[in-house]
């Protein structure tokens, strides 16, 4: 731990700091991408920092495929360490079990996976901070993408070389880290493809791009939501009226607008109406929930940063938990044809569109959900007016397959070993679409999806943060965790 600390203030965080000037912001939000360079420029930092820590007989290839954002895939074979987990380690030492021992370097491939490219600037920046402006402040890195999740190939490589210097036994490694996570990994199943043979069959994938419930503890992650958006647009007028002599006569957009999407929530609680947009929540989850509620307590709601006076949407924290896990909520969370208040007249407007983004359940199929919402939000358009629905992304969610002993129990002793506390398991609400992708192509894989987005961590918001000393502890984790692996 103590080097893995040390590489990370001598060489982690100066790479990342650079990295966080660099607007790298996702295709979605930068549609030239390719001529700006800003994210072969995030590759080629990233890269840089590889080679020059490269373990000897890593093999590192920035693959690009033509139209396509680069991935960065880096190839490290099994080792043989010359020693054993300490005598007395609940994990099974070796030898006696399965015959294994010093030496052992471990069955399959295990495949650790983050994403280069950023979400966009977005409003809010306290005063000093910004998305392109890397600031170190009381042992937290801010900026755009940091956590989210530049972090992550540095933070693999880092375990990684730790086991090295430490002779402890790993299983061959493949790092993936893409540059398309931000808007859909539509990328990625080409790269899937292309990368088939190389990647092999993973049976251990470790996604570093998720959140923590707090920064006191290992946490991983047991599913991830599903996301639908898109653009509803409605058209009423074929310009702009005088709002004194139209209204009454001609239906407002925004009106009818509000009209369509209650089809969709329930103003009043938020609840989505419409059944398929719901899945059934696993006992087992529920559960979790329920402890997750017990150590996070007001937490949940507390680290988000509501105004004075506000509640959240429900008073019963364990509700809250899965309300942002297993449930489909939706926000509306852009517009066009809406002047800025300062600018508006009294005038009825030609049209309003919104930009839609409905979370879905883990286990809910994103490509139908999408459909779904298409119909119903183009159904029966009021007055005849022109309603239309332009879906975006439609990503589905993931449900972990059941955790297997030995890594729920060395992900527990890697979060006792390091943070002298249990370790936790909780679903996410956000989407990781390569998760999707990977759970359906590697149905024998385990799972340990973990990252440092922790309370106020932010991010996608302004004032994102990486917590430093969080993420160095949780680089040390996984390795324990890769180490754990080669005696399952
Ligand atoms: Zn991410």
């Amino acid at each position: 731990m103590n080097s893995i600390a040390q590489f990370w203030d001598s060489s982690i965080v100066p790479t990342l700091v650079d990295y966080v000037r660099v607007p790298a912001k996702s295709p979605h939000f930068d549609r030239d991408w390719a001529k700006n360079g800003h994210i072969d420029a995030v590759v080629e930092l990233a890269a840089g920092w590889c080679r020059k820590n490269a373990l000897p007989d890593m093999t590192l290839e920035v693959v690009r495929l033509p139209g396509r954002t680069p991935v960065l895939f880096i190839e490290v074979p099994a080792f043989a360490g010359s020693t054993q987990e300490k005598p007395g380690s609940p994990l099974k030492s070796a030898a006696g079990t399965t015959g294994a021992g010093a030496g052992t370097t471990g069955e399959g491939t295990v495949l650790l996976y983050g994403h280069l490219d950023k979400q966009p600037e977005m409003t809010g920046w306290a005063e000093g901070l910004g998305p392109w402006l890397p600031v170190v402040k009381d042992g937290k890195l801010y900026g755009r993408g940091g956590a989210d999740d530049g972090y992550a190939v540095f933070a693999a490589i880092a375990a990684l070389k730790s086991l090295r210097e430490e002779k402890r036994s790993h299983a061959r490694c493949v790092v993936l880290i893409e540059c398309c996570e931000e808007s859909g990994s539509y990328d990625l199943p080409a790269y899937l493809d292309a990368l088939a043979a190389r990647i092999q069959s993973p049976s251990l994938v470790v996604g570093l791009d998720s959140g923590c419930g707090n920064y006191e503890q290992m946490w991983g992650t047991t599913s991830l939501r599903g996301i639908v958006n898109g653009v509803l647009t409605v058209e009423v007028l074929a310009e702009g009226v005088h709002s004194g002599d139209a209204s009454g006569v001609v239906a407002e957009s925004f009106r009818i607008a509000r009209g369509i999407l209650a089809r969709i929530d329930d103003v009043e609680t938020g609840a989505v109406r419409d059944p398929s947009f719901h899945a059934p929540i696993p006992e087992e989850r529920r559960e979790q929930a329920k402890r997750a509620a017990g150590v996070l307590g007001r937490e949940i709601h507390a680290r988000f940063p509501f105004v004075p006076g506000m509640q959240p949407m429900d008073a019963r924290l364990e509700e809250l938990v899965l309300n942002r896990t297993w449930r489909p909520a939706l926000a509306v969370t852009g517009a066009e044809g809406l002047p800025l208040p300062a600018s508006a007249g009294n005038v009825l407007r030609p049209k309003t569109a919104l930009a839609l983004s409905l979370r879905i359940p883990p286990t809910v199929d994103g490509a139908r959900a999408a459909k779904h919402l298409k119909a119903i939000l183009e159904a029966e358009p009021p007055y005849g007016a022109r309603v239309s629905f332009e879906a975006g992304q439609a990503a589905t969610g993931w449900h972990a397959p059941a955790t297997e002993a030995w890594l729920a129990s060395a992900v527990d002793q890697a979060s006792q070993k390091h943070w002298g506390k249990p370790a936790m398991w909780m679903g996410e609400g956000g989407t990781i679409p390569f998760m999707a992708m990977l759970g359906e192509k590697f149905p024998q894989a385990q799972f340990l999806i973990t990252g440092v987005l922790g309370p106020h961590a932010n991010a996608h918001g302004p004032n994102e943060f990486l917590h430093i000393e969080y993420a160095k502890k949780l680089t040390a984790a996984v390795a324990d965790v890769i180490a754990a692996q080669v005696k399952s």
